[in-house]
């Protein structure tokens, strides 16, 4: 077994963190490859490395003094050096990132020395090999990752490696500088390192012990997440349940390879497992339940609009026309629904009803506004009676008042809207039939 571990920011915040992230790598012989983030917050109130960089960064483009910036990212690893009695020295290494600044700063650069400077730490505290990702990941010209030479490159590069720390979220641009991911990215690194050492499991260690059914900010300590498939947590974290950075997934999931979301805080809990399928039964009849405000409701009308040739795709096109993209379409005989993101829609409003009026002759456009959109989730639905009949007896008990349901043809999920005051009363009355009454 050999296994891939990624390490988030909040799980290496200062020597304390990276204590428990050491005892965990040793206790596990599998976990060969190490991919730390930068050092993240102690505390609610505390600043990420990646983001005190990014002033350093902001403070030297624009030629003023960045010393006491450039001291106090020296003092986050100087504790951890010092905590974990490291015989290193990171002296040359900042004096580096003090020239680069001077001479000719640029942010990609900045960003990533957070996770860089963390990768050399890392590499010295369990004596693994350490392996610039500059070197073995690589950018196109558009800046998404190369994939092709990465996997190239890199899989070589680990084959001579039995161990080693690739740090997180930067690699190569196709123009020799350093390029990184967007934020959250060094998710997608450890993706890719798993992928090109075809490893058995990609373990991403975080804060939390998985996915939960619901958001702990609106459900009382909700259950966690056994197994999830890949598509489940599409759905789940478009509509806002985000641990893992969305460009993690393909590059695991082209190869077969399962992530293992972990608690560096918890470290027996299981966390969730992030499948491709698995014949496993859901715990409940749903995988989860998310969702969010601020949506709005075009509601177009027009007497035998079924039997017109057309009349959706010339509705669909004042939106386009318009620059704006729809989230959901419910339709009835002479009516159909199109949902959108209340920010986008609301300065363009007028002119997508007259862009509708102009091109579809509808009897009427309607507007509403203040939705929110809610997603139940989960492979089991498919395969159990009266799944839809328990949100809707929930939701009426409740009180809340259903305005839009869209079912996908997937039969994966069950898109409900609701006015945004009811938003987490219809989140706990979901949570509460299909999980705190089975438990
Ligand atoms: N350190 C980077 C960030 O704060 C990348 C990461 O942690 O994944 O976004």
């Amino acid at each position: 077994m050999r296994k891939v571990v990624k390490f988030g920011g909040s799980s290496l915040a200062d020597s304390h963190q990276f204590r428990k992230v050491g005892d965990i790598i040793r206790a596990d012989e599998s976990r060969i490859y190490v991919v730390p983030s930068a050092p993240g917050k102690r505390s609610a109130g505390d600043v990420k490395v990646t983001d005190m960089l990014l002033d350093l960064y902001a403070a030297a483009s624009q030629g003023d003094d960045f010393e006491a910036l450039l001291t106090a990212i020296r003092a986050r690893y100087e504790e951890i050096v010092t905590g974990l009695s490291l015989d290193l020295s990171l002296e040359d290494e900042f004096n580096e990132i003090r020239r680069v600044m001077k001479e000719e700063p640029y942010e990609d650069y900045a960003a990533s020395r957070g996770e860089y400077l963390n990768g050399k730490v890392m590499a010295a505290y369990l004596g693994y090999e350490f392996i610039d990702p500059y070197e073995v990941i690589f950018f196109n010209e558009e800046g998404a990752l190369n994939t092709y030479k990465t996997e190239k490159v890199l899989s070589a590069r680990l084959k001579q490696t039995e161990r080693a720390v690739i740090p997180g979220f930067y690699g190569q641009g196709k123009d020799g500088r350093v390029r990184t991911f967007s934020r959250g990215g060094s998710d997608v690194t450890g993706s890719v390192v798993a992928s090109a050492a075809k490893v058995d499991i990609y373990e991403n260690w975080t804060d939390v012990s998985g996915f939960l059914v619901a958001d702990p900010h609106i459900v009382y300590n909700p259950v966690a997440i056994h197994t999830i498939t890949y598509r489940e947590l599409r759905e789940l974290s478009y509509m806002g349940a985000a641990v893992l950075h969305e460009d993690a997934i393909f590059p695991v999931r082209s190869k077969g390879i399962p992530i293992n979301i972990r608690n560096t805080n918890r470290p027996l809990d299981e966390g969730t497992w992030i499948v491709e399928s698995t014949a496993k039964k859901p715990a409940y009849t749903i995988t989860g339940v998310a969702g969010k405000k601020g949506f709005c409701a075009v509601l177009i009308t027009k007497a035998m609009m079924n039997s017109e040739i057309g009349f959706g795709r010339k509705v669909l096109q004042a939106f386009e026309e318009n620059d704006i993209s729809f989230e959901h379409m419910p339709s009835g005989i002479d009516t159909m629904t199109v949902v959108v993101h209340e920010s986008e829609f609301m300065d363009k409003e007028q002119r997508v009803v007259s862009a509708i009026h102009r091109l579809s002759q509808p009897d009427s456009v309607e507007i509403e506004s203040d939705l929110a959109l809610i997603a139940v989730v989960g492979r089991g639905m498919r395969s159990t009676r009266g799944t839809a009949g328990r949100v809707f007896s929930a939701l009426a008990h409740a009180r809340v008042n259903v305005r839009m349901i869209d079912q996908g043809s997937s039969e994966l999920n069950i898109i409900i809207g609701v006015a945004n005051d009811d938003f987490e009363t219809a989140i706990r009355a979901i949570y509460s039939i299909f999980v705190e009454t089975q438990l």
